[in-house]
């Protein structure tokens, strides 16, 4: 008898105590961007023990693909394991590291990779019983709030041979987002200068901090003249020894963030033209590294009427009292204006959890002004994105806040949630060939030259 999809969300449903424990294991070993060898090997153990075939990438540690089926379409199921530096918190409804100082789950990443590779799981377990002709990929994504481990990947052709690209975040929402992600790059700046006393013999040095404090200062005058959207964010990584010491190196450490890649990369190189003039009034020599850069998401909305269908179908969650009244204590520290905006926003009908299906445009009257490597791959192959409440609204992530959410049972269900929907979306990609064809013509029209904004 032919499964339809109310069994694959059951095959889910079946998997929930895997669920919760692989969100809790992760969260339990937060590890930051580049460092996610824990969680990385727990889902290549996990994906493998199910008869998946891994396929890792020697020059990325922590990234491996886990593929099951052969055929097309191959549709991958994107997940991501990186924690956030200083956000370690227990599930406490007050500010309480679990070790002072340590990475926590800040960004739910402990249950995005697990419902995506639930999701896939479900899916292999779909593609099996049936015998059909189709691919699933589980993809191990490290990196992404450096927002760069998929721009690596592309690079590597890591990629090559997928058709569609499924993907989810842990949000205050359940909804699609249709637009999203700032196209965004990260830059060094790293100055030279000459050491010497700073009162014997000042005019012997050349202050290498001096030209990163100049070049700030011309980042802050270059803002009003680009583009209103664009962001610029700076941060100095070293900047000298000791007062008395002319700093003979410092430097500073660049985001920039626009709606395009475009807008980005003709804004890095004006800031260069700073970071050149600064080294120039100071005496100075200018190093200068671009990390990486990634791209704006490109919408695709047949795919996005797909993913927002299959949310419909999956069944949202839904939260008990005591998960209320934790997610309650949890707004208790946050700015009452910000918990109204929010509720407002996600129309929560004064509940601390969403509790409904958010509108389609949501993001497009208030768009999404967070960035996030996953942007390239909607460049490469068709890729919706969805969320579900897992934190409560007026949480933003990022915080230790999201990290307690991320901890316990309010993220678990989100999460829940969120890998019935994968499973629905994977579903009907095998299923509905006129979908699929609609998907790709939508990407077909839209896409551009993309090149990978990195070089090893
Ligand atoms: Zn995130």
């Amino acid at each position: 008898m032919k499964m339809e999809k109310k069994d694959l969300h059951n095959e889910v449903k079946k998997m929930e105590s895997l669920l919760r424990s692989a969100c809790r294991t992760i969260w339990e070993h937060p590890e930051t961007g580049g460092n996610e060898k824990v969680s990385a090997d727990y889902f290549r153990k996990l994906l493998g023990e199910e008869g998946f075939k891994i396929v890792n990438e020697e020059k990325l540690e922590h990234a491996f693909y886990a593929e099951y089926g052969s055929g097309k379409p191959v549709i991958a199921i994107l997940g991501e394991y990186d924690a956030l530096p200083g956000l370690s918190q227990k599930v406490s409804g007050r500010k309480e590291p679990v070790e002072a100082g340590a990475p926590g789950h800040g960004c739910g990443h402990n249950l995005l990779g697990t419902a995506s590779a639930v999701g896939a799981i479900s899916v292999k377990r779909y593609l099996e019983a049936e015998g059909a002709s189709g691919t699933v990929r589980f993809y191990g994504c490290p990196e992404e709030e450096l927002l760069s481990g998929k721009v690596k990947m592309i690079y590597y052709h890591m990629f090559d041979g997928c058709d569609f690209a499924v993907s989810w975040h842990p949000m205050s929402a359940n909804m699609v987002y249709d637009s999203g992600y700032l196209a965004s790059a990260s830059a060094h700046f790293k100055f030279k200068g000459r050491s010497s006393h700073a009162a014997f013999a000042p005019e012997l040095g050349r202050s290498a901090l001096d030209a990163v404090e100049l070049m700030n200062v011309g980042v802050n005058y270059l803002r009003e003249h680009v583009t209103s959207k664009a962001r610029i964010h700076y941060t100095t990584d070293s900047g000298g020894f000791a007062p008395n010491i002319v700093p003979p190196l410092a430097g500073s450490w660049y985001f920039v963030r626009a709606p395009y890649i475009a807008d980005v990369k003709e804004i890095l190189e004006r800031i260069k033209k700073v970071a050149e003039g600064a080294a120039l009034m100071t005496e100075t020599e200018v190093e200068i590294k671009i990390d990486y850069g990634c791209c704006e998401m490109l919408e695709n909305h047949s795919y996005g009427d797909l993913a927002y269908q299959n949310l419909k179908e999956a069944g949202l969650p839904v939260f008990d009292d005591e998960e209320l009244s934790f997610a309650e204590s949890l707004l208790d520290t946050v700015p009452k204006a910000d918990v109204e905006k929010a509720q407002k926003l996600y129309d929560t009908e004064g509940r601390p959890m969403t509790w409904k299906l958010n509108d389609r445009n949501l993001y497009q009257v208030n768009p999404l002004t967070a960035s996030s490597d996953s942007g390239d791959i909607s460049h490469i192959m068709p890729m919706c994105v969805i969320s579900t409440s897992c934190w409560p609204a007026g949480v933003a992530p990022h915080t230790w806040q999201a990290t307690a959410a991320a901890g316990c049972s309010l993220g678990e269900k989100g999460a829940l949630s969120a890998a019935r929907v994968i499973a629905g979306i994977a579903y009907d990609l095998y299923n509905r060939p006129e979908e699929r064809e609609a998907i790709l013509k939508e990407f077909r029209e839209k896409k551009d030259d993309y090149t990978p904004m990195y070089e090893a």
